[in-house]
């Protein structure tokens, strides 16, 4: 039994929010042991963690009541404040000793006030957000960026250890969702770069595929090139990580960039292509479908794609 409370066997976590993301990381503390109570307003995603062994919470409360970490994969920030805050909210049903986890990607600054909160009551909080996609997850290789205290990162460390290989104390609290707002730019700006790539490569009628493979050969790889580069091509639109998830992380960046008033012009561009995206109703496809912005602006179409998932 390592690193387990001995009076309660198997060490328990209340896992919050099970969509795309959350369902396979909670999976994965089941797998590595970890006594799961598992919640999210849609039951069937309850249900589907409960097949796997999981308790099935009717509230966030309940989720967290006795458990020894509380963690959340919810998409943004005002949800992550009801689930915390809420009448049936974590924070009045968690013991004292529990550490409070958030994996989700919100504003730093709700981050920080979220820490003040459970520092009054005495509980540790870590903004731990994550990269790696529906993949990672999967795979337990996420990449955990984690902001808090140096206890509450210890506190966390085992149940990260289920879910990620790459897991980074990267500061105080609210740094975790610094550095993944960061890391989030790099992506849309990446993305938005492949998109001109393809749009110019196609214009000039050379083999998209072809191109594909020999930029993922040279210096202009990347990880957005190898996992969507072939989607863009075949007009493969499904989700992933969706249009909408993605434009709410490029918000939270501009915020950021307001806020300190460091100017960032090329996240800014890539901002308002996925607010042209989200305009022609692509909200629940998959990042890949930035494409489709420079098909309406050179008025060239890739061929159908599969139905893409709605957006939820
Ligand atoms: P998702 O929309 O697929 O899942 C979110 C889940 O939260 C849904 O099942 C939803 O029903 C549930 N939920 C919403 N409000 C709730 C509430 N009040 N109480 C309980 N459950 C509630 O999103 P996702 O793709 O899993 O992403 C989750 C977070 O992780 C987001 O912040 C996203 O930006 C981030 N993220 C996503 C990816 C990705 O590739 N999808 C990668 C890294 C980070």
């Amino acid at each position: 039994m390592s690193e387990s409370t001995a009076s309660h066997g198997a060490r328990t976590v209340g896992f919050i929010g099970l969509g795309t993301m959350g369902r396979e990381m909670a999976a994965n503390l089941l797998k590595a042991g970890f006594a799961v109570r598992a919640y999210d307003v849609r039951r069937e995603a309850v249900e589907a963690l409960a097949a796997l062994g999981a308790y099935p919470a009717t509230s966030a409360a309940e989720a967290a009541d006795g458990a020894d970490a509380a963690i959340m994969m919810l998409p943004n920030t005002p949800d992550v404040e009801a689930v915390m805050l809420g009448e049936q909210g974590l924070l009045a049903a968690v013991r004292p000793d529990c550490v409070v986890i958030d994996m989700s990607t919100i504003a730093p600054a709700a981050a920080r006030a979220l820490h003040e909160r459970c520092a009054r009551q005495g509980i540790e909080f870590v903004d731990a957000p994550v990269s790696g996609g529906p993949a990672g997850a999967h795979g337990a290789t996420l990449s955990i960026m984690a902001g808090g205290t140096q206890q509450g990162f210890e506190a966390a460390l085992p149940f990260f250890r289920a879910m990620g290989t790459t897991i980074t104390h990267v500061g105080a609290s609210g740094a975790g969702q610094t550095v993944k707002l960061c890391n989030q730019l790099v992506c849309g700006i990446n993305i938005q770069a492949i998109c001109e790539a393809l749009a110019l490569g196609r214009a000039a009628g050379v083999d998209l595929k072809q191109l594909r493979d020999v930029l993922m050969g040279g210096s202009a790889a990347s990880w957005m090139l190898e996992r969507l580069g072939n989607a863009m091509i075949d007009g493969d639109d499904r989700a992933g990580f969706r249009i909408n998830l993605m434009l709410k992380d490029l918000r939270l960046v501009l915020d950021e960039s307001f806020a300190l008033n460091v100017p960032l012009p090329a996240s800014s561009l890539v901002t308002s292509q996925y607010v042209d995206a989200m305009a022609h109703g692509e909200a629940g496809n998959g990042n890949q479908a930035l494409f489709r912005v420079y098909d309406r602006m050179t008025a060239q179409h890739t061929p159908a794609a599969p139905a893409a998932q709605p957006a939820r």
